[in-house]
């Protein structure tokens, strides 16, 4: 566990979160146009696009995006989600969630799972590791119960 020195004022850390150009220069690349094209695609991003979808959003050459999701993700500022559709798709580096992926609509949805966090890591401590990683992607169709309630 780090301790923090030296609180994190609530507007500074929504300058901190709230830029991701910001974030991509204090990882010391030099902000072009493109990239901050691009971060501004993947800031403004809640569906978590893969590079064609980056391509017409951000009317950048089909090059360049390749090349600056490249860096991105060598510099660990950007994370690469695959589901069963075998098409690679990014989001801005965050703290780890779950992906639930509506299969009647293709749509994917957030989670937060502190609960599932917590079991893998005593899982994990029961296997004799440490956990380093996991990811967790749920396959599901909308409840027929809830939209009958509806
Ligand atoms: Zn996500």
């Amino acid at each position: 566990m780090t301790r923090t020195v030296n609180p994190i004022k609530d507007t500074e850390l929504k300058i901190i979160t709230n830029n991701f150009a910001q974030v991509v220069e204090n990882a010391g690349l030099k902000l072009t146009k493109p990239r901050i094209a691009l971060a501004k695609a993947l800031e403004e991003s809640t569906d978590h696009p893969d590079a064609g979808e980056l391509i017409i959003r951000t009317k950048l050459p089909t090059c360049s995006v390749y090349r600056n999701l490249r860096l991105f993700e060598e510099h660990d500022l950007i994370e690469r989600v695959e589901f069963d559709d075998g098409r690679a798709r990014f989001e801005i580096k965050k703290e780890i969630h779950g992906h639930l992926v509506d299969v009647s609509t293709g749509q994917i949805v957030e989670f937060d799972n502190v609960k599932l966090k917590a079991y893998v890591a005593k899982l994990t401590g029961e296997l004799g590791y440490d956990l380093l990683d996991y990811k967790i992607q749920i396959y599901a169709t909308p409840s027929k119960k809830k939209e009958s309630k509806k």
